[in-house]
């Protein structure tokens, strides 16, 4: 793929070049030549007429009688010059050495001049300009003769061939100095785009720290930027990836070992007492309890990660909110501590009632957990136009303030024996927190003044309709 895109780029810059050069060593010529013939046109148009009209007034024309009248004809510079009679017999003829007098000729200007034509014809031949001109001697309307000049031009050939010469060696080097230039170019070009590829192919290979650095500020640099920010985030999901299933595994390892230890003890203790084994498979069923906990918490957060969310349905809240009140209400009379639920303003949102209860049960069964015998937990439901919230409030042990910000991150304990006793997961706030954000809400936790801890739950209201009284 390489080698081809630097040569169709190479090619393509070569060929435009080559179109120039060749319009560059064409076009000049052709005008200068065309403007070489035309002032040869002029100037030996005029002085073969001066001549025929010198010779008009001879009547007759005759050997005799032309010579002295062309007297000053060797001066004009002309190469040749030849008068014939009408019937084309050279009465005079420039040339000394070779000379044609008395002979015919039927050139074909002087045939056209003894028609009575004016003639001019050029060429550009042998590298030098040729020109012939013609044109009748006319002496009461009759033809008596006509003057023939031919002119043989070097020195402006020779002008026109240098300039011709010097064109081809500029486009010569030219064309040497945009092959070269071509080449890098497209090296440099196609090289940036190996760069890109050679990154790409990296991380397909599960190296996802590689970053394409391609300089410059152009397209292959935006895409070069934009498969970095690419890579960022499959890295940093990858790093989430890896931390999540070594914690689940190590989470899962825990109560396994425990049950591994509980059975081996039971099978090799001889004679264990009755009441002992009892109290040993207890606590097998407990940690498997646990580990059934810790795979349901799993397993609802890999569907929240699937990203497939289930159909939503409209969902009242304060239903849902006494359901979990109710269903953990024995559990705070157990530990002492006083459960209250306030209904300010109802409201309907956009879920699923099973997630929204699941929210409320978690954040509620922390505030009992995470809590002092006489202390109270207050779950309330209010909001305004736009948003239903929920206040989940307690006096309990509080979160320290280094540790709110990481509070929502999965398997993340304050104090990891504490929620180990409470049969704590360590998944119940990463469930709460991405549920609600599945749904276009927010949760936050605060640390409440005087003790404890405030969660707040916010999600979209979907109608006012059921608003409740303060
Ligand atoms: P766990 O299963 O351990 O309760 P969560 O994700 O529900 O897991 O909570 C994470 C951690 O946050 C808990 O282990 C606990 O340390 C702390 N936490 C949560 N809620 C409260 C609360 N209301 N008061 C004090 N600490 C809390």
């Amino acid at each position: 793929m390489h080698a081809n895109l630097q040569s169709k780029f190479s090619i393509s810059y070569i060929a435009v070049i080559i179109a120039v050069l060749v319009l560059m060593n064409t076009y000049p010529l052709t005008v200068s030549e065309d403007l070489v013939f035309r002032s040869k046109e002029t100037t030996l148009k005029s002085s073969v007429s001066v001549m025929a009209s010198a010779l008009t007034g001879l009547g007759e024309l005759s050997e005799e009688n032309v010579a002295p009248a062309m007297s000053g004809a060797e001066e004009t510079g002309i190469s040749r010059i030849l008068v014939t009679d009408p019937a084309g017999r050279i009465l005079y003829d420039t040339r000394e050495t070779d000379s044609a007098l008395g002979r015919y000729v039927f050139y074909t200007e002087i045939v056209e001049a003894l028609r009575g034509n004016d003639v001019f014809n050029a060429a550009f031949s042998d590298g030098a300009f040729q020109s012939r001109c013609a044109a009748p001697v006319i002496y009461r309307s009759q033809t008596i003769g006509a003057v023939y000049a031919y002119e043989y031009d070097t020195e402006q050939a020779s002008l026109l061939r240098s300039m011709q010469n010097t064109l081809l060696r500029i486009s010569e080097a030219v064309l040497a100095i945009v092959i070269v230039l071509s080449l890098l170019l497209s090296r440099i070009l196609t090289r940036r785009f190996g760069v890109l590829a050679g990154a790409i192919r990296q991380m397909r290979e599960g190296d996802y720290g590689q970053r394409a650095d391609v300089g410059g500020h152009d397209e292959i640099a935006d895409i070069a930027g934009e498969f970095n920010s690419l890579a960022d985030r499959l890295q940093s999901t990858e790093e989430a990836r890896r931390r999540f299933v070594a914690d689940a595994s190590h989470e899962l390892k825990t109560p396994l070992a425990g049950i591994r230890l509980l059975s081996d003890s039971i099978l090799q203790t001889e004679n264990m007492d009755a009441s002992t084994v009892r109290e040993f498979v207890g606590d097998i069923e407990q940690e498997s309890e646990r580990l059934s906990r810790i795979t349901e918490d799993l397993l609802r957060l890999t569907k929240l990660d699937s990203g497939a969310v289930e159909p939503a349905e409209p969902v009242a809240l304060s239903p849902i909110i006494e359901r979990a009140v109710r269903m953990l209400r024995l559990v705070a009379e157990e530990r002492g501590v006083e459960l209250r639920c306030e209904t300010e303003r109802d409201g309907v949102v956009l879920a699923r009632e099973d997630d929204l209860h699941q929210v409320v049960y978690n954040l509620t069964e922390n505030g009992i957990k995470y809590n002092r015998p006489g202390g109270y937990v207050r779950v309330r439901l209010s909001g305004d136009e736009n948003n239903c919230v929920i206040t989940v409030e307690d006096n309990g042990i509080g979160i320290p303030d280094e540790d709110l910000p990481r509070i929502f991150d999965r398997f993340y304990r304050v104090d990891k024996m504490r929620s180990r006793a409470y049969g704590g997961t360590g998944l119940g706030l990463a469930i709460v927190s991405d549920t609600v954000r599945r749904r276009g809400g927010t949760v936050e936790a605060a640390a409440r003044e005087g003790g404890g801890s405030v969660f707040t739950v916010s999600l979209p209201r979907l109608s006012t309709e059921g608003g409740g009284t303060a």
